[in-house]
This record gives structure tokens, sequence and C-alpha cells, in this order.
């Protein structure tokens, strides 16, 4: 209650601007907190307050925060060799090449510096793919509703009419069917100009979309018949989160390229383009490159985070942690008239709402809780870290119900 109290009056709504005096470019409309510390799952504000980080940095720490091994190899590459230039050969790289293509099941890897640089480069690669088989105008399949990046080509990509308004022209080639319908994808089998089908094995932004059982596999197939890139958006869903090191593999297929970012670093800046058979073989030397990507640090961190998921058997852990904060969220708020639905695979839940209320994410906060509003402002997102404890589970059920409660008319 005190907490509470402490908060009324600071939280308004239209107040984040007042709060926002550095010359910043005013990209995100801020929620006025501000985090000082992290440990585990737990934040701390400025003032002092505690909070449960239901969010983990929006699918980034999946270690949680300040984990000891990672801020270890953080600090000991720092203290050794933190860059060269991708103009010489670099161990930490080579190294974490080999780990990232054995859990991914690809053949070869390019490191960026974040998912959207990533998908720049499954996209690049889809069109060498094309200009290999005289395809002047290529054509790539992504889903409505998706959300791949904001560079040109990725924005390009995503299916969200809203995240592109005023910075036409935007890339062309990209054409957008609805998600989870093979037969929409079926349609373009006898269209020449398409290259490839780009999608996210569950739409994150668009507030946790699970596709059906066999949409993956469908989509493979299709691809295999049309002689098709299947390239799988892996940036939100992927390096664990659903209890699989990626989410194609709980379908048993291999995407022709996959893209890797967010969890990888656990908060410091890494991106992957993986791909396999020709499509690894498609950028050549002087056909694509990065200064930053793939740097000793970075890889550091990206082995480490590797390592860490399965020294503490993380992926386990999230598919039963996945499992027990869906049966606490039912318990407490499955039966309330303002829920629709709760769903998820592994630390990637979502609570949809019959309606959207106002500061929704702010009422979370004033009860010491960390998530995402998204979907339309009607969905509740979060994507915990796989350290979660089961106590801290029953907290998030509660608290939303507590929120849900005072939400009702
Ligand atoms: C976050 C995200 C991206 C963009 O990654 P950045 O690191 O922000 O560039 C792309 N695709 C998906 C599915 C994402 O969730």
């Amino acid at each position: 209650m005190t907490l509470l109290k402490k908060f009324i009056g600071k939280f308004r709504p239209n107040s984040a601007n007042k709060h926002q005096t550095a010359p910043l470019m005013s990209t995100y409309a801020r929620i006025p907190v501000r985090f000082v510390r992290g440990e585990g799952c737990q934040l701390w504000d400025d003032k002092g307050n505690e909070y449960l980080d239901a969010l983990g940095g929006i699918a980034v720490c999946f270690l949680g925060h300040s984990h000891k091994s990672i801020s270890a190899a953080i600090s000991d590459q720092a203290q050794a060799l933190m860059h060269t230039s991708n103009l010489f050969e670099i161990p930490e790289q080579a190294k974490l090449g080999q780990r990232f293509c054995d859990i991914a099941q690809m053949d070869a890897v390019f490191f960026a510096n974040s998912g959207t640089e990533a998908n720049e480069a499954a996209i690049k690669i889809s069109r060498r793919y094309a200009h290999a088989r005289g395809i002047d105008n290529p054509i790539v399949l992504s889903a409505e509703g998706s959300f791949h990046g904001r560079s040109f080509g990725a924005l390009s990509a995503t299916g969200n009419t809203a995240i592109k308004e005023g910075f036409g022209p935007l890339l062309p080639g990209f054409e957008h069917v609805p998600y989870d319908n093979l037969d929409a994808i079926r349609e373009y089998s006898s269209n020449k100009n398409v290259v490839a089908v780009m999608i996210e094995p569950i739409q994150g932004e668009a507030g946790i979309v699970i596709p059906s059982n066999d949409y993956l596999a469908g989509l493979r197939k299709i691809c295999d018949d049309n002689n098709w890139l299947l390239i799988v958006d892996e940036i939100q869903a992927g390096m664990g989160r659903t209890g699989r090191w990626f989410a194609y593999q709980h379908a048993g297929i291999r995407p022709d390229v996959m893209t890797a970012a967010k969890a990888l670093g656990n908060g410091y800046p890494i991106g992957a383009c993986a791909a396999r058979g020709e499509a690894a073989r498609l950028l050549n030397p002087g056909a694509h490159g990065t200064t930053f990507g793939g740097n000793p640090l970075a890889c550091k961190v990206g082995l480490t985070v590797i390592d860490t998921i399965e020294n503490e058997g993380l992926l386990e852990a999230a598919s039963e942690l996945g499992e027990f904060l869906k049966a606490a969220l039912n318990q407490q708020i499955g039966d309330l008239d303002n829920v629709v639905e709760i769903r998820g695979q592994g630390l990637m839940l979502a609570v949809e709402l019959t309606t959207a209320y106002e500061n929704l994410a702010m009422q979370f906060l004033e009860l010491g809780l960390v998530v995402n509003i998204t979907g339309g402002a009607k969905v509740i997102r979060m994507l915990p870290s796989a350290l979660l404890s089961k106590d801290q589970c029953e907290q998030i059920a509660m608290t939303c119900k507590r929120v849900l409660d005072n939400n009702r008319s």
C-alpha cells in the first residue's frame, strides 16, 4: 500500500514528456519510471521501489538482470580485447558461429548488431537467391500483423501499416498475407516472382499470436514445392524462450534462413542471420559487412549466454515455468469477464482483454509489476526471464487479478 501511495499523483496520463528534459528525439512515449538496478527478475527504480520484471527488457534478458556469468564475460573480454574489425579472424566469432549453427541446425551465420540488421541480411540473401535465378522483381511474402524491424528493408517486410506511415516509398517486393493461413500462401504458387516466405513462428509485437500446430510444417512444404526460401524470424521467440532453442524446432522443421537477436546478448547488442544449403553461400566477400558486428566482446557474451542456458537447464525451465505461470494466470483471472484468452508457449505469454483500459502498464507498475501492453492495447504481454521462481509466477498472477478487478465495471 505504501508503494501505491507513493505512486499516486505521479503517474498521470500524458505526463511522460514532462520528465523528458534531455534533448532526445521523441521516438518513445516513455513511462516515467527510471530503473537503476536489476538482479535476477527484480528491478529497482531511482526512488528505491522494487519491481518484479515480467517483461525482461522485451524478451532480451532471458538470464535475468546482472547475471554473474554475463557480467564476468563482459568484464574479462573488455580487459582482453573488445574490437579489431572483420578484416581479421576473430576467434570468439568463429567459436560462437559454430555453437550457434549447432543449436540452430544451420550451416553458416553472419553476426550483426541487432534484430533488424539480421533481418536485413536475410532479405539481402533472398535478393541474391532471386538474381541467381534470373528473377529481376522478386517478391517476399510476409504476414499481416508481423514485425521485422524498422530499417527500410525490415520495415517493408513488416505487416503493420501504422509504423510505416510517412516513410514511403518503401522497398518494393513485399506482399502481405494473413498469418496462420496456408491457403493464402498457396495462392502464390503460380507466381514466378516469389522467392521467399518470411515469418515469425509466433507473432510477438502483434500480441503473442500463436499459429496452428501444422503452420510451420505446412510453410516448409509449400516452400519446398516451389523452391522458395523459408525465412524464420526468431528474434523474439528464439534462444530458449519457448522451451527449445528455436521455436521452429517444435515443428520439427529447419528454415533455409533464420534470424536471432534479443536474448542472444541478454542486453549486450548482437544479432545473427544463419542459413543452410545454397542460402548459406550467397553472401560472398564484399557482398555484405558490418563494423561492429561479431566483435570479440559481443561474441564472448553470446557464447556465455548459450553456455549458461545449457548449464542451468533453462530450456526445460522455460517450458515448465511457462506452463506453471499459465496455470496460475488461469486460476486467478481465467474466469474474469474482461479476459478473452490466456495463451502462450514457454515464457512468451499473453492475456488478451475484452477492452483497452487506460494507462494499464502504469497500473501494473503501481503494484510493482513490469509488463507490456500491446495488440491494440488489449493484450498484456509477458516475456520474463527463465530464472523466475514459482513464487514470482504466483505474484504475477495475483497482481494481474488485482489490476483486472480494479478495471471491471
Ligand atoms: C524485436 C524484433 C525485431 C527487431 O529487432 P531489433 O533488435 O529491435 O532491431 C525483429 N523481429 C522481431 C520478431 C522482433 O521481435
